[in-house]
């Protein structure tokens, strides 16, 4: 299997290219030529099987480039008992008949980052190998908060790879500092800059670029790649847990085979969402794929009428990780849905950068339609909700989760539609303390020990808090260093021991 360019269909790459590479040369996102096919005895025969098992069928219909010794060695390593806290790796759990929440968010980083992010250092040196002459990767991330951490815990020690998270000193939240500061792992390295995340974004754009580093990086058998969204290696990983979760209900008898699901997303890049149609795409049994947006909801019109703008208010909410105004995932759907058509791509992303808006065609919109739907809420509703659920059926779950849980039953009292549902769960609420703490009644309790307001919100609602966030109070801070923006490609080379 070939991918092209949502920008240029004449581009014809492998799975590892379009991996190694992160982005096509024109600037467009690598998507597969034609998106692989199941059978209802795929799924059954999945069902059978563990999370390894079953990501080990779903990605090799994909990564036909990858020999099943390849396959067996990178899922097994992202996914072995040990690195998440759940053996089912991304569980089930029910909150009423017909509503169950997918949880993303077991592995070490208490996010869903790390579905991906524990499988793409594997994919991306396995690729490099095939690709790139085995060249050293050399990672580099600006952050503002949760994909740094699940970076460097997925390159920690990964054999031939460095990874290198830049992050705005004061744009990230104290536990997000912490997370990222006491970071572990010989070829990890974390450098605070002077600036916003736009001045991080700006300034590792500009050394990812430079002929000069890129050149000094060759000369040492090194090179660059990126563990942003929009590399295909972090989006085919995804695919594999919405099987899963059919799989699953399958196995409890909440299904039969080839009955339909709803699946609801909270969404931002749009990254997960688009895994959840490629999975509809090949054919897992789904009625409507729900995007959740917070009052950034950009999307939600973009859903309802087919005209895409982000020049609009930008608001900072209880759900970061879902404050974004420009989902670059969107552009793969809008090739899909408009049959291969780069040019209508091309002509879109101009608009977007040039106008700040596109409108997409009729025949385009109403295949859209046919599949999604949009809702939003603001921060007050998200709050209400995790303090609804949490006292109607003792399930405490985070911001980003409550958006999505807020969207589905405002959908199922519009629509009245009681299929099946899968809402996606994509942090531990432990990550957003604040928020949650307020949101079950103790908004007294929030102060700026983090550590405390995990132990208060534990002792209130007798949750566990996640290993991994308990476990940062007592390691050692290895990460002090704050830079200048100028300083940054200092940095780099000085990580990486060259001149
Ligand atoms: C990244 C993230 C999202 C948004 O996912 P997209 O793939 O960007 O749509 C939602 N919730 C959390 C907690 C995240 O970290």
């Amino acid at each position: 299997m070939f991918y092209t360019s949502t920008r240029d269909k004449s581009v014809k790459v492998t799975a590892a290219e379009a991996i190694t590479n992160g982005i096509s040369a024109e600037g467009g996102l690598f998507v597969p030529c034609e998106i692989p096919q199941v059978s209802k005895d795929f799924i059954g025969n999945l069902a059978k099987l563990d999370y390894i098992g079953r990501a080990k069928e779903v990605l090799s219909l994909y990564l036909t480039d990858f020999t099943e010794e390849e396959i067996d060695y990178c899922v097994n390593g992202a996914y072995k008992a040990g690195k998440f806290s759940s053996p089912a790796v991304a569980p089930l759990s029910e909150l009423e008949e017909g509503v169950d929440i997918l949880e993303l968010w077991h592995g070490p980083t208490c996010a869903f980052k790390d579905m991906a992010l524990q499988l793409l250092p594997y994919l991306l040196t396995t690729s490099a190998k095939k690709t790139a002459d085995g060249k050293q990767i050399v990672i580099l991330v600006a952050t503002s908060g949760d994909t740094g951490k699940a970076a460097l815990e997925g390159f920690k020690d990964v054999p031939s790879t460095n990874v290198l998270v830049f992050y705005p000193n004061d744009g990230v939240s104290a536990m997000q500092k912490l997370q990222m500061c006491t970071q572990e792992g010989g070829n990890v390295r974390v450098c605070a800059i002077k600036g916003n995340f736009d001045d991080a974004q700006t300034s590792v754009k500009k050394i990812f670029t430079s002929e000069e580093i890129k050149a000094k990086l060759a000369e040492n058998n090194m090179m660059f790649s990126s563990a942003n969204s929009i590399n295909w290696g972090r989006l085919v990983p995804q695919i594999v847990y919405y099987f899963s979760a059919y799989c699953d209900l399958l196995n409890q008898n909440k299904i039969t085979c080839g009955d339909k699901i709803n699946i609801v997303v909270p969404t931002g890049n749009f990254g997960n969402i688009l895994a959840a149609y490629y999975a509809k795409e090949m054919g897992l049994p789904v009625r409507k794929l729900i995007c959740a947006s917070n009052a950034n909801n950009v999307l939600t019109e973009f859903l309802g009428s087919g005209f895409y703008n982000k020049d609009r208010d930008f608001y900072t909410t209880v759900s970061p990780s879902m404050d974004i105004l420009v989902s670059s995932n969107l552009e793969r759907l809008l090739f899909h849905v408009s049959g291969d058509d780069d040019e209508f791509v091309k002509d879109c992303m101009e608009g977007l950068s040039e106008d700040g808006h596109y409108t997409v065609d009729k025949s385009a919109f109403e295949r859209i339609r046919g599949c999604f739907e949009g809702g939003y809420c603001d921060d007050e509703a998200t709050k209400r909700t995790i303090g609804k659920i949490y006292k109607k059926y003792n399930y405490l779950c985070d911001t980003h989760t409550a958006v999505a849980v807020t969207v589905y039953f405002d959908y199922k009292e519009n629509t009245g539609d009681d299929t099946p549902t899968v809402i996606a769960s994509t942090a531990s609420p432990f990550k957003f303390s604040p928020a949650v703490l307020e949101a079950v009644g103790n908004a007294s309790l929030i102060g700026d020990d983090g550590f405390k307001m995990m132990d208060s919100l534990s002792e209130i609602t007798s949750c566990e808090i996640p290993a991994p966030l308990a476990a940062i109070k007592s390691k050692p801070v290895r990460f002090n260093q704050v830079v200048d923006r100028e300083e940054m490609s200092r940095v780099v080379l000085d990580m990486l021991g060259i001149e």
